[in-house]
């Protein structure tokens, strides 16, 4: 390890000036050695897309991560896509080999390792998912892969619940409901995990929460929130002062890193310096 070659690396989204990743990877890179890799935001508007991925083989980039709003356009530019990018639908990692360009979606990846630190086993589980965006379908094809005996997805737009159910149906036992409906207040009383993947109640919205009677759920659920910016969001405290456990998108967001990091270089990394990293941006933030 540690070397004084050269390799860039950015993100690709819009805005993305916000963006944590360049902290966490430049932490990983000085960490590892590697004080001449650089890691930018890379602002792309959605018509110019086509051309910035290009770009990455003109300039070399070794790799790049997308943000919103260009995970799921960014597949119509690669040369090859990675099985689970390909069902999600969305790349959030892109590897340059020798101007070969693959898209990868380590989201899922993310969100799976995130469960095995809060000792969550989703295998046979009753899952509910809150929201059927983008963060969803990863986190619904994370359930499908691990064999959860049950995924119910509850939205404020029963159609969308219900498209990404039947988009997952060949893959396990998915349905989409009404939130505010009989059904799915029915289907939280025999809920494993609770997983909110919508914004509600992110930064600087933070007395937003989704619209969940949490008293409905049954002892012991796991309360998972996959925003991590605030740390605690209203969802969270709610469920905490009831008794559940929690688990905030800070797990989530690290480990997704990580994977990345590794389809970028082939080594693991420090992950105790990128979490130290993205715990002292978020809390200056507070
Ligand atoms: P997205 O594709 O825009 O999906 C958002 C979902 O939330 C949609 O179902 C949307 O419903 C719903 N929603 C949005 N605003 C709402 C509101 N006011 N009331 C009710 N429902 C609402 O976004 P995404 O990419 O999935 O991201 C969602 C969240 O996950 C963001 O907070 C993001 O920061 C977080 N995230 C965290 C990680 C992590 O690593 N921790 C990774 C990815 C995403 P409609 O379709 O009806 O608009």
């Amino acid at each position: 390890m540690g070397s004084s070659e050269i390799k860039n690396f950015g993100i690709l989204g819009y805005p993305v000036g916000h963006s944590l990743s360049p902290h966490m990877y430049r932490a990983a890179f000085d960490a590892a050695g590697y004080p001449n890799y650089n890691y930018i935001s890379l602002p792309v508007q959605s018509g110019k897309l086509y051309f910035a991925v290009e770009g990455l083989k003109g300039l070399e980039f070794r790799g790049a991560n997308v943000t919103i709003p260009h995970k799921t356009m960014v597949l119509n530019f690669l040369d090859g896509v990675d099985a689970d990018a390909l069902i999600i639908g969305a790349v959030n990692t892109i590897v340059n080999d020798g101007g070969i360009l693959t898209g990868y979606n380590t989201d899922v990846y993310g969100f799976l390792a995130s469960l095995k630190e809060a000792d969550f086993l989703p295998e046979d589980s009753h899952a509910v998912i809150l929201g059927a965006g983008g963060a969803a379908r990863a986190v619904l094809w994370g359930l499908c892969k691990k064999r959860a005996e049950f995924v119910t997805i509850g939205a404020r737009n029963p159609q969308k619940a219900q498209k990404l159910a039947n988009d997952f149906l060949s893959y396990g036992q998915v349905e989409g409901f009404d939130w505010h409906s009989d059904e799915f207040k029915e289907m939280l009383q025999s809920a494993d995990i609770l997983i909110n993947t919508t914004p509600l109640g992110m930064y600087p919205n933070v007395d937003d929460m989704p619209p969940v009677d949490l008293k409905l759920l049954p002892e012991g659920v796991l309360v998972y929130d996959i925003i991590y910016n605030p740390a605690e969001t209203k969802l969270l405290r709610t469920a905490r002062e009831m008794g559940f456990p929690t688990l905030n998108g800070l797990p989530m967001l690290l480990l997704q890193g990580v994977e990345s990091y590794r389809l970028f270089t082939g080594e693991f990394p420090d992950t105790d310096i990128m979490a130290q990293t993205l715990e002292k941006i978020l809390a200056a933030n507070d």
